[in-house]
């Protein structure tokens, strides 16, 4: 297997996975310089990580770093959080990784350096680690529950990242370690075993250690995970452990652990080729496009029900066509399990309905989770609420909180921002793909090993127009795919002033193929007009209602934004409003939000009663401003929807 050394920067590249259409860039090689993309990431590196790691040393906090520690014999104390704590603290690791792969700052260095030789001192003799496992009585491999995989999962994948962006092979040997343990319990398959694991991290990371190592039996091991699932009596829908996977036709169960299982096997296919896997993924994926994700990109309608086969599941996809709207779970953690998977059939294909969906969950359901001070989250991403007398469900919350009960869901975010600059550019044999827009350099080599740099320059999401300037290529054709939303039908296409004649058609890459000059401009022209979109209408939730979108960014009216006395349920839209754009620096950390003048309905009190006549009614203007979804619950405990009833 080969290791490709990048010349310039030292860093090793991702290994070419034989069946990845597209691969991606060093991630030394891009960096966000102004603009959307650019304040996230100024924020999780200056804020979102450091207040996320005190927040990690909180004992009430479920995720703390002291377990490696007790493991370590360097403190004394007994095990504190959840079984998968551990996993969390793994996830912050990889962020601070992956941030260091752009800043390379020495102080992040250092704190992975020392936090890295704890967890080698947690480590078991035999490379077990798994510290809510050693601290305790539970005894290794007794259930799925403890989530042993979950952790060790995590583990691989960080210490992969942090082998990539350092060279040090610190991390990586703990992980080698690790990985041989693994294969010796897991590869002769014994049938107790048949059901682990629970949350199956454990297949991306085992892909991850292979592509670091070139060690095929890591990949073999990841291929066993995949094959396990479903394979042995007694599964549930729950855990997509009730049919085996090649066999699937939906997307069930728990959605962490059911898009945690499609990356894996995504990841699993790029290496092998197996068309089965790739087919039943695309199965799944229209099954969950087509009945199953909100319109922010999130998945995971139900907090408890039923499956289509009739198992119990929580946290779970719902039926076809069942998305509520005020009891939405929706983790943080699926929203952002679903843009992974879709990153993965994105590289596989290079189609780009995959990136739609990914840039879809990044500005919406990935984001809302994370305060606009970046220090704190939500669990739970519904798309209605209501203030301070909503019924609150599981891990809902009144406003995102500082440290929690489950603190899965903030290093995910913080990984998720952290490692972006990966996701906006790939590379193929014919050129350079831009799948995510935002102002940035980038400086690297094509697939031939010439020389590529350029710069991008935009205020997108805010506004359509975004300018590509090629610093420097060699005399030669190559392509430029730009990717054209599937919202965006006529946009435009200009190189240096002139229109391109290149078709940019909604929902493809717009392959622009030429011999470029440094200096070359490319100007890309999306429509930012405000649209209005209604569901299916098996949608029961959204019948009749709709919601509103600019450009990737959904919309909401929060009734902090209303005049007292009217709630955000009561709000009609119609369906010739004229809705206006206007930037505001100075609100939610720089939003664009939508004015206009909206119904509403007054008259005829409720007085207890369920039901009433509509004769009372009257209808009377209102004026309402809508801000991103993402920025709700930012000023103070308010209602909130998605969803508005057309008039
Ligand atoms: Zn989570």
């Amino acid at each position: 297997m080969e290791q490709n050394e990048s010349a310039d920067s030292g860093v090793m590249k991702s290994a070419y996975s034989p069946y990845n259409k597209l691969e991606k860039v060093d991630p030394s090689s891009m960096r966000w310089t102004t603009g959307f993309w650019a304040e996230k990431f100024d924020l999780c590196q200056k804020i979102i990580i450091p207040s996320m790691r005190r927040a990690m040393d909180i004992p009430e906090n479920t995720a703390v770093f002291k377990n490696f520690y007790i493991a370590a014999g360097l403190e004394d104390g007994n095990h504190m959080g959840t079984d998968w704590s551990d996993g969390d603290c793994y996830k912050w690791l990889e962020a601070v990784a992956h941030v260091y792969s752009v800043n390379s700052d020495k102080e992040l260095d250092r704190i992975m350096d020392e936090l890295i030789e704890v967890i080698g001192k947690a480590q078991d003799a035999d490379g077990y680690l798994s510290t809510q496992i050693q601290l305790t009585n539970k005894g290794r491999w007794q259930s799925i529950r403890h989530h042993e995989l979950y952790n060790m999962g995590h583990l691989l994948t960080a210490a992969c990242v942090h082998h990539r962006v350092t060279s040090k092979d610190s991390f990586l040997n703990i992980a080698k370690k690790l990985g041989d343990y693994l294969y010796t319990v897991f590869q002769p398959r014994p049938v107790q075993l048949a059901h682990y694991g629970f949350n199956p991290s454990n297949i991306m990371g085992l892909v991850d250690l292979y592509r670091a190592t070139g060690d095929r039996r890591y990949l073999d091991l990841a291929g066993i995970f995949v094959d396990m699932r479903g394979s042995g009596a007694g599964g549930s829908d729950q855990n997509q452990d009730h049919v085996p996977l090649r066999r699937e036709t939906e997307a069930v169960g728990h959605a962490v652990t059911a898009t945690y299982l499609y990356c894996g096997a995504a990841d699993v296919y790029a290496e092998t080729g197996e068309k089965r896997l790739l087919e039943v993924l695309e199965r799944i994926w229209n099954d969950v496009i087509t009945h199953r994700m909100y319109i922010t990109g999130g998945v995971g309608a139900l907090h408890q029900g039923t499956s289509e086969r009739g198992d119990p599941v929580h946290e779970a996809f719902g039926l076809k066509y069942q998305l509520p709207n005020a009891t939405a779970y929706n983790e943080t953690c699926a929203n952002i399990g679903n843009a992974m998977w879709n990153w993965r059939m994105l590289k596989i294909t290079g189609e780009a309905k995959y990136a739609d969906v990914m840039e879809k969950v990044l500005y919406n359901s990935m984001l809302s989770a994370v305060s606009i001070d970046g220090k704190h989250f939500f669990y739970t991403n519904p798309l209605r609420w209501y203030g301070s007398a909503h019924h609150l469900l599981g891990a809902d919350a009144l406003s995102r909180w500082y440290t929690f009960m489950c603190y899965c869901c903030p290093p995910n975010v913080a990984r998720s921002i952290a490692r972006l600059h990966e996701w906006a550019y790939s590379l193929s044999t014919e050129g350079v793909w831009v799948n995510l827009y935002g102002g940035n350099s980038l400086e690297t080599k094509l697939a031939d090993g010439s020389p590529l740099k350029l710069t991008q320059e935009t205020h997108y999401p805010w506004h359509g127009q975004i300018t590509i300037t090629i610093q420097e290529i060699t005399n030669k054709a190559y392509g430029v795919m730009l990717r054209i939303p599937a919202w965006a039908d006529g946009a435009e296409i200009k190189i240096n002033g002139e229109a391109a004649g290149v078709k940019a058609e909604a929902g493809t890459y717009a392959a622009i193929e030429r011999e470029w000059s440094s200096g070359d401009t490319i100007e890309l022209m999306l429509p930012m007009e405000v649209r209005l979109l209604k569901a299916h209408p098996k949608v029961e939730e959204a019948r009749s209602q709709v919601a509103i979108m600019r450009g990737p960014v959904i919309y909401c009216l929060e009734s902090v934004d209303l005049p007292d006395g009217i709630g955000v349920a009561e709000v009609h839209i119609p369906r010739n409003i004229g809705l206006t754009p206007r930037y505001d620096q100075n609100l939610l950390g720089g939003v664009t939000v939508l004015e206009g003048e909206a119904r509403h309905t007054r008259g005829g009190e409720w007085d207890g009663k369920l039901y009433r006549n509509i004769d009372n009614d009257s209808i009377e203007p209102v004026r309402i401003t809508l801000i991103p979804y993402y920025a709700w619950a930012n000023r103070g405990i308010s209602e909130m929807t998605v969803w508005m009833p057309l008039c």
